[in-house]
């Protein structure tokens, strides 16, 4: 693929990998999971021990929300991120969080081990260049109308500021299809994987909308090779103040982390590679 030095396939094939808290990105499949907002010190704090509980790698949830709406619930800010940290305190599980402006990225560092890139900011290069400098791994999802070439190159502006340890995320694309909120795109993780040393998850959550289809998914991803996923899980899905439909209560969460597992085990036991 053109222009991409730094992302493309290695000759030696080496994958690019890197510890968080007690996995290794780019080697073990990693689970993030949260709700899509921290809203409350209860909310978080519930949600954290939920994700812990059941087995999940990672907490994620946004104090900075990118909203459709102007008048929509925005996030609470530093008061979240502060929370957020609580939260990792009491479940040592590490921070997942998105960034929206290039003017927070150096004191958002200290609070989050995985500073995310939204698709809406997908190729907001200044922001990029910023998480280029930060000293913190970056979580860059797919744009919802981006190529897998423009997608890479924006991987790219991040490694060229001398930040090696990126993870894409696909969490599909906008589509003709209405029936699910995007098109999930799972033929990216074989393709980023043909073309890049660049770990790759799947969110099924924003892909699919659907509380439905998250499961299956989810299996389709591990299928399909993909290092981890990102789903959203609420302690009361129904009280959430953004993305209420799509994220999973802890009873559902809980059969989701057991499927999941046994899907991985049975790969690595039986030698099954996508
Ligand atoms: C999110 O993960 O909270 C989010 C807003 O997702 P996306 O940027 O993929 O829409
Ligand atoms: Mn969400």
């Amino acid at each position: 693929m053109e222009n991409l030095k730094l992302a493309t396939l290695r000759p030696d094939r080496q994958k690019t990998t890197f510890r968080i808290g007690d996995v290794t990105v780019g080697k073990d499949f990693i689970i993030i999971a949260g709700p899509c907002a921290v809203e409350s010190e209860a909310q978080i704090i519930a949600s954290a021990i939920d994700v812990k509980e059941a087995g999940g790698n990672m907490l994620r949830g946004g104090a900075f929300k990118p909203r459709t709406s102007p008048y929509a619930f925005q996030g609470l800010g530093i008061k979240g991120l502060r929370l957020l940290e609580k939260a990792r305190r009491e479940t040592g599980l590490p921070i997942v969080t998105e960034v929206i402006d290039s003017r927070d990225v150096s004191w958002v560092c200290e609070y989050v081990d995985i500073l995310q890139i939204g698709a809406r900011n997908m190729q907001n290069f200044s922001l990029l260049k910023e998480v280029g400098k930060a000293g913190k791994p970056v979580l860059l999802k797919r744009g919802m109308y981006s190529t897998l070439a423009e997608w890479l190159n924006c991987a790219e502006y991040i490694l060229a500021e001398g930040n090696p340890n990126v993870i894409l995320c696909e969490r599909g694309i906008r589509t003709f299809e209405t029936y699910t909120r995007n098109t999930l795109d799972l033929s990216m993780v074989p393709a980023v994987k043909e073309i890049t040393h660049l770990p790759i998850i799947v969110d099924p959550s924003h892909g699919t909308g659907r509380l439905s289809l998250i499961l299956p998914m989810s299996l389709a991803s591990v299928a399909a090779g993909a290092d981890g996923v990102i789903v959203e899980v609420h302690h009361n899905p129904a009280e959430a103040r953004s993305d209420k439909d799509q994220q999973m209560p802890p009873e559902m969460f809980r059969k989701f982390v057991v499927e999941m597992r046994q899907l991985q085990r049975f790969m690595q036991e039986s030698g099954t590679r996508p």
